[in-house]
């Protein structure tokens, strides 16, 4: 496991002889105390603030600025001398604690916690890029993301193409000698299409780029992305980190100087910042991130055999099925431990058939969020994917009978006779 980092260890202070108001418990500051412990332990355990009140919990600090001892102490805060804190839109304790804890699962030296998702990416590409650069990002990302590479990256003069997820002739056919970043979500929404990340890296790498993996859908729980070879992990804590639809938010993990120094430097001038309110949140969220993605996937399992068995369901998309292509890619020790908690299908009927089954149900949420304790359910053609022409559609895949379902934590048979309600015949 990497050291942890966040860019001002609590731990450290100017004058020794002062208390160590946050001092992390149990010495889980250091490489070597991080090594062996599992990730349950660390995403309970590490970027702990503790202050001389001795609370267990972690607090959370709403200020905006911290005060100086000194003049001289200010001036080398400012200088970079002495890492302390300085100003809540780049140094919050609350909010380094979470990067740290973050860090930590996702095996990366750095996080910078951002104000949502978007931000995150937004701030990543900042950091990175500039007017002449290219990105080749998958086909079947965020919505929101395709609007900011083609809509206003743009307008800076940074192109982006997209390849199809899987296909890394393609990958490799779309690089220019200007390309600097790669990007892709695995696995794909609706359709849970998976990419295997090395072969990817490897390109990205042969060719002068980096490779950053939205792993929103995964979560470190069950896929990591540095381990196999990506440069930068984005998130949208919004969704799993949370894990309770209760606030938004981002992040980025990667090396010190990538993302420690240069999406950082992006995220100090601009002030895309998460909010500490929110970072408690997530902190909260994390503890139990392993438990919740282990119960989502278990039980999205369960459905997606169940959906697969019913005469109104013409195919199944989820990761952990047999059918699925890219079935080798999941299980214990491979690139992604389990299949997750999205399932999507394509109902008989059409968008009729679909509109059915989403209209029938009860207790299942109708948004287009996803990653919470409810269970959510979308029609992808004409919310998350309307923006896009038929055709587009499509040739992604997309049918009007397709319906996705976030499958939350609820009683599974409850879950099940919700969605019976639309597909049986009455
Ligand atoms: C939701 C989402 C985002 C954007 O995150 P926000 O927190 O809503 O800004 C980015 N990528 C993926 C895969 C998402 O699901």
């Amino acid at each position: 496991m990497p050291a942890l980092s966040g860019f001002a260890p609590m731990t450290e202070h100017s004058d020794a002889a002062e208390p160590r108001p946050f001092a992390l418990p149990g010495g889980l500051d250091t490489d070597a105390d991080t090594q062996d412990l599992g990730l349950a332990t660390l995403a309970i355990r590490t970027g702990h603030p503790r202050t001389a009140e001795g609370e267990h919990c972690e607090p959370i600090f709403t200020t905006s600025s911290f005060v100086f001892a000194s003049a001289a102490e200010a001036a080398a805060r400012f200088s970079g001398d002495d890492p302390g804190n300085i100003y809540s839109r780049f140094t919050n304790p609350t909010v380094r604690a979470f990067e740290q804890r973050l860090a930590a699962l996702e095996g990366g030296a750095c996080c910078v916690a951002t104000a949502s998702g978007m931000s995150a990416i937004l701030t990543t590409c900042l950091g990175l890029l500039k007017a002449g650069d290219h990105i080749v990002s998958s086909r079947s990302i965020f919505g929101s993301s395709t609007m900011l590479f083609d809509k206003y990256l743009a307008r800076f003069g940074i192109a982006t193409d997209y390849a199809p997820l899987g296909d890394l002739d393609a990958w490799a056919a779309a690089l220019r000698p200007t390309t600097r970043l790669l990007f892709l979500e695995t696995p794909s929404n609706p359709l849970t299409e998976m990419a295997e990340i090395a072969p990817l890296a490897d390109l990205a790498h042969s060719a002068g780029c980096l490779l950053a993996v939205d792993n929103c859908f995964c979560t470190p729980a069950l896929q990591r992305p540095l381990a196999h070879g990506a440069d930068i992990v984005i998130h949208s804590a919004t969704k799993y980190l949370d894990g309770q639809g209760r606030c938004v938010g981002g992040a980025v993990v990667g090396d010190a100087k990538t993302v420690g120094e240069e999406v950082f430097g992006v995220l100090r001038t601009a002030g895309p910042t998460m909010s500490p309110f929110n970072a408690w949140l997530f902190l909260k969220g994390l503890e139990t991130l392993e438990l919740r993605m282990l119960a989502h996937s278990a039980a999205a399992l369960e459905l997606a055999r169940w959906l697969e068995a019913h005469p109104q369901i013409l195919r199944v998309h989820y990761p952990g099925l047999s059918s699925h292509p890219q079935r080798q890619l999941v299980g214990e020790g491979r690139q992604q431990r389990t299949g997750g908690g999205i399932v999507s299908f394509e109902v008989a009927g059409g968008r009729a058939g679909a509109w059915q089954v989403i209209d029938s149900t009860r207790l299942c949420s109708i948004t287009a969020n996803l990653g919470d304790t409810k269970t959510t359910i979308t029609h992808p053609a004409t919310t998350t994917h309307g923006r896009l022409s038929a055709e587009a559609r499509e040739a992604a895949g997309i049918g009007e009978g397709l319906v996705r379902v976030a499958v939350g934590l609820e009683t599974l048979d409850d879950i099940r006779r919700d969605l019976a309600r639309g597909l049986d015949p009455r």
